[in-house]
């Protein structure tokens, strides 16, 4: 069965030089994210596995999403067909199996004994207003018809069985403790924390409202996910998870939460200031701690876009077929997007703008260019803005639009959106100046070897 300890197993004896393990003591908390944020220039920044950390009682691995490729071998694919994989796998989902009990549950801690502070989570940021969970999946049923929903949410400890949290996305789980709230209710939850990373990158995409996303998950890790039943609360959890938290999120309760340092690269105090109690502390006796960077780095970008991206790809390709490649740059946070396209009419650059605004209202700024641009990589970008570009003439701008609330630059969530024509203009003339493709590659071999 696969989980994180099988994934995490299979990366160090297929790619090695994909885990960097520290082994030297550190007990200076920053150092992970200070690491990650060394690690993000790199093309293909490892995962990082701390062995004694903070005088924790376990393994502390994070930045396990930095690397695109990493993310794409995991689920069993790469890079190139990771869009087109995970959509496939949309369609066809896998519903999870239940057993009696799993690894999950090796440890059992209720009552006076839950002390979710024992846990080795750390304060990501200076600005930070406490230690966070970060990696941290809550699960949770509809008030209403019972489908299951899985989400991330930053959540702070604010005492032994107390945490901080921000429903801030304003997505399913938000919908259902409003339903709950209006109910009067608490609404019973979950927290996974160290999951395979196909369910982890599950619990990131946007599917609807009647769909669990442990069906996607299934599909993703190629198997059904295998749940279990909590100790104190009505919620499934996978059975292999390195440690859950079990809880509720309390209703007419709110506290001040925050400030954490976001996707933005600003800290934030804006949260729905909501309060989840927690009954139950099980986990595995091997357990592995799962942190995320959290903030403006990659392993926090690409966890949060990647599915996302993977959506829009499929929806933008149903309307224009002609769309080869989307990409979410992690300069842009989740507000930039590229977009390659084999533009066959005048008029369709607008119309695939305006698409593209509407199925990701964090979407600000949007560059659309031919499909000779690669979008992954953004010199490619910039230099297709600065040849076939014109201002007077390339630009689409629509005011008072929906955005993230998080945007510092946004008007309590409302700002404008910026379409970029970067693609050539009808009639074009100009060829690319190119190198015949032989020697090329007898360049590259030739760099090889005297290097
Ligand atoms: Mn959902």
């Amino acid at each position: 069965m696969k989980d994180f300890h099988s994934f995490l197993s299979d990366l160090r004896a297929e790619c090695p030089r994909d885990v960097l393990t520290v082994s030297d003591p550190v007990d200076d908390p920053f150092v992970p994210n200070a690491m990650a944020s060394e690690l993000d220039r790199l093309e293909r920044p490892p995962l990082l596995v701390f062995e004694d950390f903070c005088g924790g009682d376990m393994p502390f691995v994070t930045n396990v999403f930095a690397s695109r490729d990493r993310l794409a071998w995991a689920i069993g694919t790469t890079r190139d067909r990771f869009h087109n994989v995970v959509n496939e796998r949309m369609q066809h989902p896998l519903p999870p199996t239940v057993v009696e009990a799993g690894p999950a549950s090796e440890s059992v801690r209720t009552g006076d004994a839950v002390d979710v502070a024992e846990l080795p989570a750390i304060q990501h940021f200076e600005q930070d207003a406490g230690r966070y969970f970060t990696a941290a999946i809550v699960v949770a049923k509809d008030p209403d018809t019972g489908v299951r929903n899985l989400s991330y949410h930053r959540l702070q400890i604010k005492g032994p069985n107390r945490l901080g949290a921000s429903l801030h996305s304003r997505g399913h789980l938000w919908d259902y403790f409003l339903r709950a709230e209006e109910a009067g209710r608490d609404l019973e939850c979950a927290v996974v924390l160290g999951a395979h990373p196909a369910i982890m990158l599950a619990a990131a995409a946007r599917m609807a409202m009647d769909e669990d996303e442990y069906d996607f998950a299934g599909a993703l890790l190629g198997e059904p996910v295998e749940l279990q039943r909590c100790v104190t609360v009505d919620v499934e959890v996978p059975s292999t998870s390195e440690i859950v938290l079990e809880g509720k999120l309390a209703v007419g309760v709110r506290e001040d939460e925050g400030p954490f340092g976001e996707y933005t690269g600003y800290a934030t105090g804006r949260s729905t200031r909501n309060v989840i109690e927690v009954s139950a502390i099980t986990r595995r006796l091997d357990s592995i701690y799962v942190d995320n960077v959290a903030g403006h780095l990659g392993d926090h970008l690409v966890l949060g876009r990647a599915a996302k991206e993977a959506y829009v790809w499929r929806r933008l390709r149903e309307v224009y077929p002609h769309v080869s490649a989307i990409n979410y740059p992690s300069s842009g946070t989740h507000y930039h997007c590229y977009v390659s396209f084999k533009k066959t009419a005048e008029g369709q650059v607008n119309h695939l703008l305006s698409l593209l605004f509407s199925l990701d209202n964090y979407v600000k700024t949007a560059v659309v260019v031919d499909d000779d641009i690669n979008v992954f990589d953004e010199g490619q970008v910039m230099w297709a803005m600065a040849t076939r570009m014109q201002p007077d003439r390339d630009l689409l701008v629509i005011p008072n639009f929906i955005c993230n609330r998080l945007d510092p630059s946004s008007r309590d969530g409302i700002g404008a959106k910026l379409g970029i024509d970067a693609t050539t203009p009808e009639g074009w003339a100009f060829q690319r100046a190119t190198l015949p493709e032989a020697s090329l590659v007898l360049a590259r071999d030739l760099l090889r070897r005297h290097s």
